[in-house]
């Protein structure tokens, strides 16, 4: 068993940056779960003190039911993927596999098997006698997987495994990685400031700012009912509109001039609140209503299969989602329709809580 648990955990480097600030978080044993946020957020600074490889300032690191903060990183028992794979270049694909069994003095004989049985399991069979810089991104990626799991860690870490592979590599890499997590059931964090990995990767996924944990969920958790209007503006390819109004009698929020329907609940009327809807969920209508907002069409980008539309009017700037075959053009109006149980309502100051 490799759950891991990090209580109360601070992060100071010198010159005074708290990178972490009390962190909780628990990860299950088994569990791919993705540290997700903008740069400079924290994640890297998690993964390392997980590893060993950074001192926490406070606080407790607890892997496997054994507190492990004080140990050095050889004895936890984890393996940490790099973003840039951090592989010997004079060393072939073998030897690079068998570094960390030679570290722990496995003979000569069985770490060269084992390499190679790891090796091949990831594909790189042939590839075995070649040095690094005669391997693909992705053949390079690999090998750094098959090193970090040829010690039969209990956990893995991965710090952005990914971001070095062009955009279809990157799409391969990723459906490998999910099977190879899933065969494997080693518990695994990994770090990605691309929410769409997240989201495609993780079983549960902790959203991160500026050292704190802002949401902690499954994709679809966090995809569908965002904690705050930090999460919901991270979360999902477009943005989720933010659009202020005041709640009003009947269940509805006043945006600009549209009486939008909205879980109100027990809000009283008069009430300022931040209104919710993603792009996806506008629908065009032909027609302006009450609870239609209104605008002229501003810029219409195409994404394939679907168009983004931006649209300016009494409710502000709003973004929905089309068919490819819309039609839109730039300056023409627009009506659109929200779908009522899909939005949601926040606290306009604060954190900007979900309400
Ligand atoms: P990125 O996505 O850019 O890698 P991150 O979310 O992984 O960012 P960290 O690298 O963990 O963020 O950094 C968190 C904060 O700590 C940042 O403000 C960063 O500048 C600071 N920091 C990180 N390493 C050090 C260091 N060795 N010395 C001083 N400050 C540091």
């Amino acid at each position: 068993m490799a759950a891991i648990a990090l209580t109360g955990l601070t992060k100071d480097y010198p010159g005074g940056v708290r990178a972490l600030d009390g962190l909780e978080l628990d990860v299950a044993d088994g569990e791919f779960f993705a540290l997700l946020g903008p740069s400079g957020c924290g994640k890297t600074t998690i993964l390392r003190t997980i590893a060993g490889l950074e001192e926490a300032t406070a606080g407790t690191v607890v892997i496997g039911g054994d507190d492990v903060t004080r140990l050095p990183p050889g004895r936890r028992d984890v393996a940490m993927v790099f973003q840039d794979y951090a592989l010997f270049p004079h060393m072939t694909v073998t030897d690079n596999v068998a570094y960390p069994l030679r570290i722990r003095k496995v003979p000569t004989a069985e770490r060269r098997g084992r390499a190679a049985e790891t090796a091949g399991q990831l594909g790189l069979t042939k590839q075995l006698d070649r040095r690094p810089g005669q391997l693909s991104g992705g053949q390079q990626q690999r090998v750094a997987l098959a090193r970090a799991m040829a010690c039969h860690p209990r956990v893995f870490l991965f710090d952005e495994p990914l971001s070095n592979l062009d955009a279809r590599m990157r799409l391969e890499a990723r459906t490998f990685l999910k099977r190879l997590q899933r065969e494997l059931a080693v518990t695994t964090v990994f770090v990605t400031h691309d929410q769409a990995e997240a989201l495609a990767l993780a079983d549960r996924i902790a959203v991160l700012s500026d050292g704190r944990v802002r949401q902690v969920g499954t994709p679809t958790e966090v995809f569908r009912r965002p904690a705050n209007t930090f999460v919901a503006s991270f979360i999902g390819s477009t943005p989720m509109n933010l659009l202020p109004g005041t709640v009003t009698a009947g269940a509805r929020v006043l945006v600009g001039d549209a009486a939008l329907p909205a879980p109100v609940g027990e809000i009283a009327p008069g009430t300022p609140v931040v209104y919710g809807i993603r792009p996806e969920y506008l629908r065009l209508t032909p027609t302006a209503g009450e609870d239609t907002v209104t605008g002229e069409i501003t810029v219409v980008e195409n994404l394939g299969s679907t168009q983004l539309l931006t649209l300016e009017g009494p409710a502000g700037t709003v973004q929905v989602v089309v068919p490819e075959d819309s039609e839109a053009a730039p300056g023409a109006p627009l009506h659109v329709v929200p779908r009522a149980d899909r939005a949601l309502l926040y606290r306009p100051d604060g954190d900007g809580e979900l309400l």
